[in-house]
């Protein structure tokens, strides 16, 4: 089967970039592994950035989940709250619900059921091998198939010595829903509704493992969050558990374009991995509209990495960052650290997310489309 583009992994990276070549009326093929696409996760965070591009793809009428209205960020020693005004826009889902928005529009182009195997990129284009055999030829493929690469070794990841469990709660949320964060030592706890009675709950422990969730819940029963949720909603929740690592950059050649986590997987401490995906996927969408008779040439790849490249460098850095100086437990480090965190201007970080959102608008700009809030 030819088709000039075939895209590996329907998660939200490959999803994005379904829409936007529907957009851009490029015609294109999803390879998904997974017998039914059902999204594994909790809840996620789409931050100014990603809403611009949802917003791009006409997808912002009936946005599922719930706008911020705030965001707290405490410590022992600090409570930092950023009013969530149209200054500092981030809107909480569920993962299920966001991968339902990308995945309607696009689902007729996805075949399930379908593990790439193998790949071999020849001079005219791309041969993609199944895992029971079936084989699709295109002009070239992106690789939007999660942290697990293809070939990927396992020790090409770095391992922040942080476990994380996350879980859907049912909850009363308030009439100005708030997202709150707490940095106590070890643990990090996070707490943001995710729908109408829905809350969405991660906790983050340092040089933990799975033995360790006896422990974990033990704390979160007598921690902040059970002001909020029941013991008994807590202990009968279905918890997700895994390591938080990060992998070296790696953006694929030129007839086989990695993105979203499969490029650039990064630590969740800042919520920016599901939507640099969405970033690549988008642009990379609007590259492809402008230069279609250079589909898997070199030139348009080094474009695409140059355009991407130190942005997203810059994210994976300051992602992994935070998470560190979040689990800091030198008492002394720590009475400094939230020092400073009291009396740094929440201004600060409202800033810090508008200049994430106007560094993408200036890259897109040359390619003629506005993705503004
Ligand atoms: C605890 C945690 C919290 C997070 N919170 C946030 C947040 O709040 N905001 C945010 O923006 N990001 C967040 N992230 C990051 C975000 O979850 C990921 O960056 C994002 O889901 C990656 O999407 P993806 O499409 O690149 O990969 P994936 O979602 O992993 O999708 C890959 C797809 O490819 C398929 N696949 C794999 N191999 C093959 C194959 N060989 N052939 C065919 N198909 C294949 C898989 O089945 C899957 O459907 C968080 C991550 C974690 C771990």
């Amino acid at each position: 089967m030819k088709t000039p583009i075939l895209i590996e992994g329907a998660g939200i990276a490959g999803l994005t970039l379904a829409n936007a070549l529907e957009q851009q009326g490029i015609d294109y093929l999803i390879l998904e592994k997974e017998p039914s696409l059902h999204a594994i996760g909790a809840g996620i965070a789409v931050q100014a950035n990603g809403l611009a591009i949802l917003k791009a793809l006409g997808m912002d009428a009936d946005l599922p989940g719930i706008k911020l209205q705030q965001m707290c960020l405490q410590g022992r020693g600090f409570r930092q709250v950023l009013n969530g005004d149209d200054a500092w826009p981030t809107r909480m889902m569920t993962r299920a619900a966001l991968q339902q928005l990308l995945l309607t529009p696009v689902a007729h182009r996805v075949v399930a059921n379908a593990e790439v195997a193998h790949a071999d990129v020849h001079t005219q284009g791309i041969a993609l091998t199944l895992k029971d055999g079936r084989h699709y030829e295109a002009a070239l493929s992106v690789q939007a198939s999660g942290i697990h690469r293809l070939g990927n070794e396992p020790s090409e990841l770095r391992d922040s010595g942080q476990w994380c469990w996350r879980a859907l709660i049912p909850g009363p949320v308030r009439p100005e829903p708030a997202g709150q964060e707490w940095w106590l030592g070890r643990h990090r706890l996070g707490l943001s509704p995710v729908d109408e009675g829905l809350y969405y709950i991660y906790h983050v422990m340092s040089q933990a493992g799975p033995e360790q969730d006896s422990q974990r819940q033990a704390f979160l029963q007598q921690s902040p969050v059970a002001q909020v949720l029941t013991a008994e909603n807590m202990a009968s929740a279905q918890w997700l558990s895994h390591p938080l690592k990060d992998k070296p950059i790696h953006w694929g050649q030129p007839r086989r374009i990695a993105i979203g986590d499969c490029a650039h997987a990064l630590t969740p401490n800042m919520g920016q991995g599901a939507v640099l995906g969405m970033e690549d996927a988008y642009l990379l969408a609007m590259l492809f509209g402008q230069n279609l008779d250079k589909l898997g040439q070199p030139a348009l790849w080094q474009d695409f990495v140059k355009r991407r490249h130190t942005r997203v460098a810059r994210i994976r850095q300051q992602s992994w960052y935070f998470g560190q100086v979040a689990h800091w437990q030198n008492p002394w480090v720590t009475t400094l650290r939230d020092r400073l965190m009291a009396i740094a201007p929440g201004k600060r970080m409202i800033r810090q997310q508008q200049k994430w959102l106007a560094q993408f608008c200036r890259q897109m700009q040359p390619l003629g489309h506005t993705a503004s809030q």
